[in-house]
């Protein structure tokens, strides 16, 4: 079975083969933010049998007018709160945001190819 996904309008294509051996680089380094829309923070809350507001007072941080995932400081990097060095993945999952379920197909990143070759191994011209 193919490991390589491809997206219209996007014209490079990932290898999520390289997943396994990557330690989580889209999830840890730069500071940077992971936005939740109240459905998502819910589904985490759930699947995290937490009520929202200890959960919204632990693991989110506003900024402006929406809410983003913490971040904690790990050597220079700054890790996503879900992140595990231990487990190589992510706790959260079956409940990740859209966000990362879209990674790395980011519209962003039609005009930063270099920025995500940068970070993700698994990117592939097309
Ligand atoms: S940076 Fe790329 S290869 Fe590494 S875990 Fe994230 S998506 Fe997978
Ligand atoms: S929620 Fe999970 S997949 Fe998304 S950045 Fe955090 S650790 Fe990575």
């Amino acid at each position: 079975m193919s490991t390589i996904m491809t997206q219209a309008g996007f014209d490079y294509a990932f290898d999520y083969s390289h997943c396994d051996d990557c330690a989580g680089r889209c999830c840890t380094g730069e500071s940077g933010n992971i936005f939740v829309k109240r459905f998502e923070i819910q589904a985490i809350a759930e699947l995290l049998k937490m009520d929202e507001k200890p959960f919204a007072t632990e693991y989110l941080v506003k900024k402006g007018y929406k809410y983003s995932l913490k971040e904690h400081v790990v050597g220079d990097s700054h890790d996503c709160i879900f992140y595990s060095r231990e487990m190589e993945g992510c706790l959260v999952y079956e409940a990740r945001p859209q966000q990362c379920r879209t990674f790395p197909f980011w519209d962003y990143f039609k005009k930063n190819l270099q920025e995500l070759k940068d970070e993700c191994p698994g990117i592939i011209n097309a």
